[in-house]
């Protein structure tokens, strides 16, 4: 669903009365979200309309650039009110961050349509991140052609690829000098060669329509230039999402509380520990923290989300049991977590964890 904007685009980037009327929104449209996805629930609309899109880009490529904490507490709210959307936001602000270390002429090109949602984008780079880092072949490679770059290859994970224009994607790039080198590139969806698989049913947030993308021999529509490792996993954003699911729980929880007194130490536990760690969340995102400190506060944001997701469907009980009931949801939304962009030390952290081993 592509937007109309009125004359006074870009707005501010939402915070206090207007960062509440977006998240009723969201919280309006979850259900049918979680059906069809934010693109046709209307959700996406409403980010592009609140300003929220625009506050990943640059004033010069059509946005706001809106500050970190700003947009950290964004995608906290958004999640606690709705995870599928909360996800297909990141992927999109991921693919435009990359986007926003193009060349100009680029970002010209596709910047200032996305700031204002009349164009989609998301990304599909975990190839070079996290998935199928044990084989030997690059998942994609990337060979220049007298018109340019071309693409072949499996991208496994794209969130919301039969919903968007463009895909920001990874790839092994051969170089005339013989050396392979990581690199990011943008691709058009309508491209020939762009071959979108049915979006995977998985055990949560299928309305993610999460696809395999299949790439034969597709031109590329941007270029981004490398600038050292291939990625990150684990950003902030990734905990704010974890942070935002926790506090779904204990809304859940508050709930059941309200008639079973006992319930409320509980409750009372996890809000502290859910606080502390929203604290120190915003410590970082204020001040910015290194790879070790961004895994730490991942690695407790996942051991909260599960916990939290679990004491909801314990103090739900059997009613919680069954589908439908919003505790099984956010337990199966919880298991999301433990794979999506975990950086392998919070992985091991994990497993070690689960296995009552001590980690290093
Ligand atoms: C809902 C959802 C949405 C996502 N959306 C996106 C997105 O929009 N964009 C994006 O880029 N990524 C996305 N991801 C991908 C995610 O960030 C991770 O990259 C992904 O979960 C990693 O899992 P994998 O199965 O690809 O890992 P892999 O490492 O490829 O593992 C796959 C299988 O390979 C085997 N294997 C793994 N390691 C070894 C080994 N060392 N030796 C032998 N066999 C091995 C195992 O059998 C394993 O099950 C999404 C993930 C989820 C769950």
């Amino acid at each position: 669903m592509l937007v109309a904007m009125d004359n006074d685009f870009p707005r501010p980037f939402p915070t206090g009365t207007a960062l509440a009327s977006l998240c009723e929104q969201v919280a309006e449209r979850a259900d049918t979200t979680r059906t069809v996805g934010p693109w046709r629930s209307g959700v996406f609309q409403a980010f592009a309309e609140s300003g929220c899109l625009a506050g990943w880009i640059a004033p010069a490529d059509g946005g706001t650039a809106a500050a970190e904490p700003a947009i950290m507490d964004l995608l906290v709210e958004v999640a606690s009110r709705c995870l599928t959307s909360a996800l297909a936001l990141t992927q999109w602000a991921s693919a435009v961050r990359i986007l926003g270390r193009t060349d100009a002429v680029s970002r010209q090109r596709l910047l200032p349509a996305l700031a204002a949602g009349r164009q989609f984008t998301t990304v599909g780079i975990s190839q070079l991140t996290t998935s199928r880092q044990h084989l030997a072949r690059p998942a994609v490679s990337a060979t220049a052609g007298p018109d340019g770059w071309r693409l072949s290859g499996v991208c496994p994970w794209v969130t919301g690829a039969d919903s968007v224009q463009t895909i920001v994607t990874g790839a092994v790039a051969r170089l005339s000098s013989g050396e392979a080198e990581p690199r990011f590139f943008a691709i058009e969806t309508a491209s020939p060669g762009v071959i979108v698989e049915p979006p995977l049913e998985m055990l949560a947030l299928s309305g993610s329509r999460t696809s395999c993308v299949r790439l034969e021999d597709v031109p590329v529509v941007a270029e981004i230039p490398p600038t050292g490792p291939a990625g990150q996993t684990g950003g902030l954003g990734t905990t704010a999402l974890a942070l935002g699911s926790t506090r779904a729980a204990l809304r859940l929880i508050d709930h059941e509380a309200d008639r079973r007194h006992s319930l409320g130490l509980v409750v009372a536990e996890l809000r502290r520990e859910a606080d502390a760690l929203g604290l120190e969340f915003q410590q970082a995102a204020r001040s910015g923290c290194d790879a070790a400190s961004r895994n730490n506060l991942r690695q407790r944001a996942n051991s909260l989300v599960t916990r939290a997701a679990q004491a909801s469907l314990t103090a739900s009980k059997g009613a919680g049991f069954v589908v439908g009931h919003p505790a099984e949801r956010l337990l199966r939304e919880s298991m999301f977590f433990l794979v999506w962009s975990c950086p392998q030390p919070v992985t091991e952290s994990l497993l070690c964890d689960l296995a009552g081993l001590a980690a290093d």
